[in-house]
């Protein structure tokens, strides 16, 4: 297959989970559960097929455009796409076809999920490696906001904003982003520079929703 470098791209993506399905002879690729692109193997255990979620009108256009993308081996055949895995598709189409099945299947969570799912709080923070998750602090989806640097009773203000004011699912929905309140909530312990880190590395994992 000439898309050598799909399955690393994919399993870069965030919280993506990758299965072998023995009985399809699939390499499955998941979302929150959910496949959003597969490599489809044949008798031989040669790539046959690259499955992909795609929009119904999108899908359909590009059926149109390329002779070697059709619709989806096995699949509903709207929604899904197979693209010919030495086929002629050129590699930058390909990777932007995965990067919308993978934000496609996403999308099909509710906001609150997808925040969840990513391991995501609405400003880019990861409460996973954080000391407090779990101790001091429940996180900041699971909590609603209500951290426990929050003021009493009340979301944090990047939470209400972002989440309760607008409902957004993150701040990457909003150009003002990082905004005044991102620079109010700053962690008083964090000197200057590693704030500014802390806003580029937080910006950075909302970009690649
Ligand atoms: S303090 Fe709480 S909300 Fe903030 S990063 Fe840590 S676990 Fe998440
Ligand atoms: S103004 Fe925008 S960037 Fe700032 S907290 Fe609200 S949603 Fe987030």
């Amino acid at each position: 297959m000439r898309y050598t470098w799909l399955d690393s791209y994919l399993c870069k993506k965030r919280c993506v989970t990758k299965d072998f399905q023995p009985v399809w002879n699939w390499i499955r690729y998941q979302i929150g559960g959910k496949m959003f692109a597969a490599i489809c193997f044949d008798k031989q255990n040669q790539p046959y097929y690259i499955n992909l979620k795609a929009d119904p009108v999108e899908a359909k256009f590009l059926q149109e455009q390329y002779a070697d993308i059709l619709p989806g081996y096995y699949s509903d055949k709207r929604t899904w796409i197979s693209i010919k895995p030495d086929g002629a598709v050129p590699d930058d189409l390909v990777r932007d076809l995965l990067d919308r099945a993978y934000r496609l299947m996403l999308q099909g969570f509710s906001k609150k999920q997808q925040r969840e799912i990513l391991h995501l709080s609405c400003c880019g923070t990861d409460c996973g490696p954080c000391p407090f998750y779990h101790k001091d602090c429940e996180g900041c989806n699971e909590s609603r906001g209500r951290v426990f640097h929050a003021p009493a009773g009340k979301a944090c203000p990047l939470y209400a904003c972002s989440v309760q004011k607008h409902r957004y699912v993150t701040c990457a929905s909003c150009a003002e982003m990082p905004c005044d309140i991102w620079n109010l909530t700053r962690d008083p312990q964090l000197s200057p520079q590693a704030f500014e880190q802390s806003i580029q590395e937080r910006m950075q994992n909302l970009k690649e929703l």
